[in-house]
């Protein structure tokens, strides 16, 4: 998945600058620990079709073993996908003593990434390489200091005999970037070993700094909207090309695609979204930030709502949006087009009916022969409520590395793992630990990068979170 992106360009300056970190200056045990274990899962070629996940999963499971987990409460759960391709998951649980009287937490994050190309990248990305204040490779950022972070907090914890007041899960995933089949999997057929009260999820979430490297925000992932893509096909008897006619199915796709770029989805609000607007409209300056709170308080505010579309980000998290992605039309180049196809990926808003996107479409078309199909069905996970326990429980592991920012809860455009928990009636939240600059995320990208500072942060981040979740003081 990819982060938010937030236009930075509004955001007024905030407090503490963060220097340039080199990884030198961290010397704790933990720390190197970490270090190495990263540099040697950023090493593994995890990206769908090069087989290397099973290999990682195993060899995490060396590290809970080592550190004295159970073999019982250490499963490597080994599975073939739809692809043909061997992956696998790994589930480990931390036992706690019950005094909590509470189900357990799940944490989560995924083992794959997306596949990086030597030639396009000016460095190694399956090598772990610091430069420039920032540890570079593919899986740095997605999700590969999750997976890190969640490890040595669990390490740590174990090593210092802790004993949370309820069960902490791990769960790291297999494919989440292709087809989200292990969580679906463990969802199904093992459901006992990660069923939990809410899930807290790496792969979503964290902090935003300013050009200047200042932390401004808190972000949690609440939210993830519907993806669902349809084809909307235009066809035509055809005919010879030397002998043209008013209709054609190319001109006809054409119009009903300008119509379809013209028209806006209805304005929709949920208790994250409004949140979110409201704490950004303190963070923007000038009109967008003044067009924050007005929305936040009626989203129906036509004036409102024109400022925030004009900024792709913003304009995401106020309805539904839909835009054309493919074409394809003609069988020669000397004959009248017989059929001419759209493909159109939309992104709907949490709650609002894939059947009622599909009519609005058709409306807006503005063409009654116009044939639209479902080219990938909608999977719709509901919005997670926004709990006190886990904000307050956030924003304190947040503000402890990243100073007094304001948590600032949202929807996300593309989906993760979480979508399969949320549908599975587990509330769940995306919280990083990492805290970078939009200008400096390239998941899925080129030259993928995290600040080295940052990293370290994730890792105290986790740890101050699952200490907290898993004491006694744990909140109401
Ligand atoms: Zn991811």
């Amino acid at each position: 998945m990819i982060r938010l992106l937030v236009a930075l360009g509004f955001l007024t300056a905030a407090a503490a600058v963060n220097a340039q970190a080199h990884s030198s200056q961290y010397t704790e045990d933990y720390q190197r620990e970490a270090l190495e274990l990263f540099r040697d899962i950023i090493g593994m070629r995890t990206a769908a079709g090069h087989g290397q996940v099973p290999a990682m999963a195993d060899y995490l499971a060396m590290y809970f073993l080592d550190a004295g987990f159970d073999g019982e409460d250490v499963k490597v759960i080994r599975q073939t996908i739809s692809t043909g391709e061997e992956v696998a998951s790994l589930v480990v649980r931390f036992r706690g003593n019950g005094l909590a009287n509470r189900k357990p937490v799940l944490l989560l994050a995924h083992m794959d990434v997306v596949d990086a190309i030597r030639s396009d990248w000016v460095r190694e990305p399956f090598v772990l390489i610091e430069e420039d204040g920032f540890f570079f490779g593919r899986g740095t950022s997605d999700n590969k200091t999750g997976v890190t972070a969640l490890t040595s907090a669990f390490l740590r914890l174990q090593r210092e005999g802790f004993t949370p007041t309820r069960d902490l899960i791990v769960a790291f995933t297999g494919d989440e970037e292709t087809t989200m089949e292990t969580i679906q999997h463990l969802l199904t057929d093992h459901r006992q070993l990660i069923d939990a009260e809410y899930v807290l999820n790496s792969d979503a979430g964290g902090g935003y700094r300013d050009l200047d490297h200042n932390d401004v925000s808190y972000n949690l992932q609440a939210a993830e909207k519907t993806y669902v893509t349809y084809e909307l096909t235009m066809r035509n008897p055809g005919g010879h090309s030397s002998v043209p006619r008013s209709d054609n199915a190319i001109y006809e796709l054409a119009a009903v695609l300008k119509n379809i770029e013209q028209h806006q989805f209805p304005a929709r609000m949920n208790e994250v979204t409004q949140r979110y607007f409201e704490e950004m409209s303190s963070l923007v300056e000038g009109d967008v930030g003044d067009a924050m709170a007005s929305y936040a308080r009626d989203p129906n505010d036509p004036a409102a709502r024109a400022v925030l579309s004009k900024y792709p980000a913003f304009n995401a998290t106020t309805g539904t949006t839909c835009v054309a992605t493919m074409l394809k039309a003609g069988h020669a180049e000397n004959a009248l087009p017989q059929t001419a196809t759209a493909t159109v990926n939309c992104r709907l808003f949490p709650g609002v009916p894939e059947t009622e996107v599909r009519e609005q479409l058709m409306q807006a078309a503005g063409n009654p022969d116009l044939e639209i199909t479902i080219a990938f069905p909608a999977w719709e996970g509901p919005m997670s409520e926004l709990r006190e326990d886990v904000t307050a429980a956030v924003a304190d592991a947040a503000r402890s590395q990243y100073g007094d920012v304001p948590l600032v809860p949202y929807m996300a455009s593309g989906a993760t793992d979480s979508l399969h928990t949320r549908m599975a009636g587990m509330p769940s939240y995306g919280t990083g630990g990492l805290s970078m600059r939009p200008e400096d995320m390239f998941a899925h990208g080129l030259n993928e990068r995290v600040p080295v500072d940052s990293f370290f942060k994730a890792l105290d981040h986790w740890y101050n979170l699952l200490t907290d979740i898993g004491s006694d003081r744990a909140r109401q």
